[in-house]
């Protein structure tokens, strides 16, 4: 019965072999190395080079059902090739990463090896704290619990605030922190990021940021929310 064995139990170099010559019959099989990161997110890899296929998927994934594995080799090598991925197999990996115990091992994953804060909400010119109760005071009748709040590693001209929900923390681009830049300009960010708080969306896998129509009704209630836009444009 060892044969048989060893057919029950491919090794994930033997299911990446498989689909190679399924999807790439006349191609010559490269040599294939797949390895387990300790990634911060599900993420996985492909390269081909020099006659080498090189996979590296998340340590999350090591103990996945071989289809699932399967599944992702076809995505993998099928992105790599160019190729339409059959939708059975998109569809098969996204609802395993969407189960309820993988979503909780990836949150975790994510609050220990995710980024860590470089700063407090004490900025150079802007104190994100006061800001917050400021505007929650103002817009929330004091009610909304404080996250942690934080200034980007990077001044980002392009993600000039998030709520990252694996920390409970919104973060805001460093690039605000200036004497430049007006403090509606920066409230009004801060407070865009607030109403994430108000309206969660229930983010299935994507990371998206969501506005609802209730959402666009409560950020309207800004004042200055028009002058507030067109300096951000000038940054
Ligand atoms: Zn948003």
């Amino acid at each position: 019965m060892a044969v048989q064995t060893a057919l029950l139990f491919e090794t994930p170099e033997q299911i990446y072999d498989r689909v190679f010559r399924t999807l790439r019959p006349r191609t010559p099989v490269p040599e294939i190395h797949v390895r387990f990161r300790k990634f911060a997110n599900a993420n996985s890899f492909i390269r081909l080079r020099d006659g080498k296929l090189d996979v590296k998927m998340c340590d999350v994934l090591e103990g996945a059902p071989a289809p699932i594995l399967e599944s992702l080799a076809f995505i993998l090598i099928g992105k790599l090739f160019r190729r339409e991925i059959p939708e059975v197999h998109a569809h098969q990996y996204r609802r395993f990463l969407n189960r309820a115990d993988m979503r909780r091992q990836l949150e975790k994953v994510r609050q220990v090896r995710g980024r860590k804060f470089v700063s407090g909400p004490r900025g150079d010119h802007y104190d994100l704290e006061a800001l917050f109760e400021d505007l929650n005071f103002r817009f929330f009748d004091g009610l909304m619990a404080r996250p942690q709040l934080g200034w980007s590693r990077r001044p980002s001209r392009t993600l000039l605030g998030h709520y990252d929900p694996a920390h409970h923390a919104i973060v805001l681009s460093s690039i605000l922190d200036r004497a430049a830049v007006p403090k509606l300009a920066v409230e009004y960010v801060l407070y865009h990021e607030m109403l994430h708080l108000k309206h969660p969306v229930d983010h299935r896998g994507s990371r998206r940021c969501v506005h609802t129509p209730e959402f666009k009704l409560s950020e309207k209630q800004f004042p200055g929310l028009a002058e507030a836009k067109k300096m951000l444009k000038l940054l």
